[in-house]
Parts: structure tokens; sequence; C-alpha cells
């Protein structure tokens, strides 16, 4: 569930992927009342990356402002095709584009840091620690970094539940198969 998974996903997008992000939005749009239980695991999720937010808000608050190779470009807005299974299941709307500009820097990045809400960036953002980032949250004081890795495991288990429990239903729903690699790969969405 990493960046490096997000890049890989970019550079190998393709009509195929495009179609998996279109199968996760139309069984979103035609079945949602049958997707409850991916709807409350969703919810889980964002639950559990609201209270990794702050320790993270805390450490990136420290480090980021005085780093020269800034991690946020444009290619890492747009969401996985996995992704788009939490953010159809919290009712937001995406957008898509059929251009990126891989160096550009990203359009949600401010003075202030990302504009977007922790618990509704692209997973490849959520789950991409640089090596100072994990310096300073090692060094924090007291338990926190612990609390912080028990924190990130539940919040990894819960993702690949749903991500699981998505397949399984999208298979019972359409007699077809969600093949993992396609949802690795970018949908070319991000939030409006
Ligand atoms: S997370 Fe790391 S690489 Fe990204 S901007 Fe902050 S310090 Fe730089
Ligand atoms: S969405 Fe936010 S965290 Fe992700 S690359 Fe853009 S500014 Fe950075």
């Amino acid at each position: 569930m990493g960046r490096i998974s997000v890049i890989k996903g970019l550079e190998n997008s393709n009509q195929a992927h495009n179609n998996t992000a279109r199968h996760i939005e139309e069984i979103f749009g035609n079945h949602k009342s049958d997707l409850n239980e991916i709807i409350d695991l969703s919810q889980k999720v964002k639950k559990g990356i609201q209270v990794i937010d702050p320790f993270l808000q805390q450490n990136t608050s420290i480090v980021c402002p005085g780093c020269n190779k800034v991690c946020c470009i444009d290619q890492h807005s747009y969401y996985s095709c996995e992704d788009l299974i939490y953010i159809y299941s919290l009712g937001l709307e995406v957008q898509e584009c059929e251009s990126i500009d891989v160096t550009a820097p990203c359009r949600f990045l401010s003075s202030e840091g990302c504009r977007l809400e922790r618990a509704v960036r692209p997973s490849g953002c959520n789950w991409y620690f640089c090596d100072s980032l994990y310096d300073s949250m090692e060094k924090s004081p007291g338990s926190a970094y612990y609390d912080f890795n028990d924190s990130l495991q539940e919040l990894t288990d819960l993702w690949m539940e749903l991500v699981n429990e998505f397949c399984c239903k999208f298979k019972k729903l359409t007699g077809n198969e969600m093949r993992i690699e396609d949802l690795m790969s970018s949908s070319k969405r991000r939030i409006t």
C-alpha cells in the first residue's frame, strides 16, 4: 500500500485500469444497499486515520518545512483503484483526468501543507513515511511512537479487510473477479 505501488500503477496505467475504476464506481452506484459492511469498514478506516493524524501532523510540522526534496508531486494526487472503494464508500465525488504532469507540485499542496483532510488523501500519501519523518517519530517522548505503530497496524488490517470484503462482494454481485493487481493501479481520479 505504499507510494511505490501508486507510482508503479501510474506507469502501467491503461484502459483495463480505467475499467476497474468504472466497475467500482458502478457497483457503488447500482448496489449501494448491498455494501453496508464495506461502508462500515470504511468508516472504521476513516476513524483510524483520524486517530493517527495528530501524531503525524506533529511530526510532519517538524520535518517537512525544512525538506529540500518535497515528496508532494501532482502524480500522487490521484487515487489508486483500491482507494476508490474507500472513497466511494464515504460518498465522496471524484473527477477523472487524462493527463498527468509527473513533475508539477501537487495541486493540493499549500504553504500550510496538504489541503486535504488526512482521511481522504490517497493511501500512497498516508502510508508514505520518509526517513526524516521516521527519525522524528521514533524520537517522540514516551510511548507515542509505539502507540502510533499499534494504531497503524490496526489500520492496515482494517484496510486489507475492506479490500478483501469488497472483492468477495464484487464477485457475488457481478460474477466477475476483481484482480488485486488492477486495484493497485491508478484510477486517474482525484477528489473534486
Ligand atoms: S514527508 Fe519527508 S520527503 Fe515528504 S515533504 Fe516531509 S520531509 Fe520531505
Ligand atoms: S494529496 Fe496532499 S499529501 Fe498527497 S501528494 Fe498531494 S499535497 Fe501531498
